[in-house]
């Protein structure tokens, strides 16, 4: 029986890939960073571990774009012993493209329109077959970002496919000045392969937008459930904390520093596990360190906060601050008078861990709230740490159904 997951997978293994291109000009426009980046990041294809049960319904209600363009030949029949794939429900469109499109955004022109023109099929690294909005029914909205809505859809060519599609106004990308940060996080994401890291399958763009193909991360986001629950138990924490570890070891061996790690930038997958979701402030150093500011304060480390050097060791503290945060359902030096007393509190390691947090858990934030980065306990120690392997499920490195 289809699932989601099993849908999704099928996309993960097909790659939608490999149409040679020679006669377009490519987007990958700084071969510097780009070719680095899928030359560091190409060699990894992890499959989705996580086998689910998702709901399967043959009512869809999604509608379909109207198509102008000459529809895509039919699929050839399928072998009589190939099952039939259930229609997996994607919900009801509301209308939402045509009406953001009508009112919102303008052409762009010059260098951000070239640098805007990112098309996965004409990607030197891992080129695509070419995408259109017309090669999707679009389903139920999952949400709006700061520069456009947020779809579930599926692809109307066999087998199905699942999938969140992203709109982003390059208008508004243009005007926030965050034309090259967005291109940076595209193609960082599109070269990632990791279980735990939210899988960007291609992408491209008309005159006004830009579309990412991103998998569709089934339980939304963390952060609605942080919320709900106010803090999670220590369980459901540290299963999240071993997976982070795991994602975050990955990018750091493909020299990739997240340097914004913060329960709004995660989502769940559909059987609730971890997805990191936003690249935006990712950096590709291979062996340079940086000094901009960025991320938001309660997670930014001293190093960060007093603006000196910094290395992918600020990762490692963003998980002692997410760890102390799951379970106390605040950031650890959170400061309601403002962000100077915040900064202090930072810069102080002025840490206050609640009676209630175990000693294993207390003993792990400990290890990576450090003051110098060099003293914070390293992403394989923390997969080995006992509170960590205490909650680990048997079979499983990383995935696992919360409680
Ligand atoms: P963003 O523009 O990434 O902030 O996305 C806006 C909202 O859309 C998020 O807060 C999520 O609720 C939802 N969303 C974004 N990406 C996905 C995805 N891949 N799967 C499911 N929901 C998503």
């Amino acid at each position: 029986m289809a699932s989601i997951a099993s849908v999704t997978r099928q996309l993960g293994a097909l790659e939608i890939s490999s149409k040679p291109n020679t006669s377009r000009p490519t987007h990958e426009k700084k071969p510097s960073q780009s070719k680095n980046v899928s030359q560091l990041l190409s060699k990894f294809a992890a499959p989705n571990p996580f086998p689910v049960k998702a709901t399967i319904s043959k009512s869809s209600s999604q509608t379909s774009l109207a198509t102008k363009q000459p529809s895509r030949p039919p699929s050839p029949p399928k072998p009589a012993t190939k099952p039939a794939q259930p229609t997996i429900d994607i919900g009801r469109y509301d209308g939402g493209l045509e009406l953001d499109n009508e009112s919102r955004g303008e052409k762009v022109h010059g260098e951000a329109a070239e640098t805007l023109a990112l098309d996965s099929s004409v990607s030197q690294t891992r080129p695509t077959r070419e995408w259109h909005l017309t090669d999707f029914d679009i389903g139920r909205p999952l949400g709006k970002g700061k520069f456009g809505r947020v779809y579930m859809v599926r692809t109307k060519g066999e087998p199905h496919y699942i999938l969140a599609l992203k709109t982003l106004y390059k208008s508004e990308i243009v005007q926030s000045r965050v034309e090259k940060q967005i291109r940076r996080e595209i193609e960082i994401q599109q070269n990632l392969r990791h279980p735990n890291i939210l899988r960007l399958y291609g992408y491209f763009h008309d005159e006004k937008r830009i579309f990412l193909m991103l998998e569709f991360a089934g339980k939304g986001e963390l952060y609605k459930q942080l919320t709900k629950h106010g803090c999670f138990t220590e369980k459901r924490s540290s299963r999240y904390i071993d997976q982070m570890a795991d994602a975050l070891n990955y990018l750091h061996s493909k020299h990739v520093i997240h340097r914004d790690i913060k329960p709004e930038n995660l989502l769940l997958g559909i059987s609730g596990e971890l997805k990191i979701g936003d690249f935006g402030w990712s950096v590709h150093a291979p062996g340079n360190r940086r000094t901009t500011l960025c991320g938001t304060l309660d997670y930014l480390p001293p190093e960060m906060v007093e603006g000196r050097d910094h290395s992918e060791k600020v990762d490692y503290w963003a998980l002692g601050v997410l760890t102390y945060e799951f379970i106390c359902g605040a950031p650890p030096f959170e400061d309601m008078t403002g962000y100077n007393a915040t900064y202090k509190r930072i810069a102080k390691v002025d840490l206050r861990i609640p009676p209630k947090v175990s000693p294993e858990a207390r003993d792990l934030i400990t290890k990576l709230l450090q003051y110098d980065p060099e003293k914070r306990l390293p992403l394989d120690e923390v997969r080995r740490h006992p509170w960590v392997v205490k909650y680990r499920s048997k079979g499983h490195s990383t995935s696992m159904p919360m409680s």
